[in-house]
């Protein structure tokens, strides 16, 4: 069992020093998916205070164990028929991506008299296999969601392509940050445009210099997926 231990005291040393390098005011959110629930929890011990999850599965297997030390981001794509499901889980969702998937949201918001922050995902690439809104599209639409009575917008998500070198995400985060500034701008009534999630392991420190107040990172914390 050494060799668990160890490699948990490295799961935690591996989150704290990145707590300790983030600028003031940039939250970390820990991207779980694929890890165990003890992986998890390690890094929760390590003073991180954001989960962000792909699956429900996970996010299921995970908060027994961890419950409410931590606020739940989900940061997956959101599957229609899980909406549901989601908004008892999570106590934001990054990923809304039509005008559509927050209508929906609000029904079940209502039902449970439960305000949900979420975050406008833009497909900041306009990428045909990614999710998220056309850059085009998200003025528009966080408009359309201010309207929303249970549904509170508070800022933008982007992934954007992957690259080698994060130097050639730079535009991607430029460009997600112009939509943020824009919507921002417009002070809509019940819109509060405070977070911009952008960055992962390999391009967060780009992000950051971008605007980025979120960054979600796994593999450095985790290591590499073993999928
Ligand atoms: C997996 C994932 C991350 C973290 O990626 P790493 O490269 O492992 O840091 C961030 N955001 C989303 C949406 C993810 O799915």
């Amino acid at each position: 069992m050494t060799e668990h231990r160890g490699m948990n005291v490295q799961l935690r040393q591996n989150a704290q020093k990145i707590l300790e390098e983030l600028p003031q005011g940039v939250d970390l959110v820990v991207a779980a998916k694929g890890r165990s629930p003890q992986e998890v929890q390690e890094v929760v011990e390590a003073g991180v205070g954001l989960i962000g999850e792909n699956y429900l599965q996970d996010a299921q297997a995970a908060q027994p164990l961890i419950g409410d030390r931590v606020k739940w981001h989900f940061i997956g794509h959101l599957q229609r028929n899980k909406i549901k499901k989601a908004i008892s889980m999570f106590d934001m969702i990054e990923t809304v991506d039509s005008l559509e998937m927050a209508r929906e949201m609000e029904q079940e918001c209502a039902r449970l008299a439960r305000v949900m922050p979420v975050l406008i995902e833009i497909n900041s690439g306009e990428e045909a296999q990614k999710f998220g809104l056309s850059p085009d599209d998200a003025v528009a639409v966080a408009q359309e969601i201010a309207r929303l009575e249970w549904i509170k917008l508070m800022g933008l998500m982007t992934m954007g392509p992957r690259f080698g070198d994060p130097e050639e995400s730079r535009p991607y985060f430029v460009k997600t940050k112009d939509i943020f500034d824009k919507i921002k701008a417009l002070d809509v009534l019940g819109v509060e445009m405070r977070y911009l999630s952008m960055g992962m392991t390999n391009s967060y420190k780009v992000a950051i210099e971008e605007g980025a107040n979120i960054v979600r990172i796994g593999s450095k914390i985790f290591g590499e997926r073993k999928y």
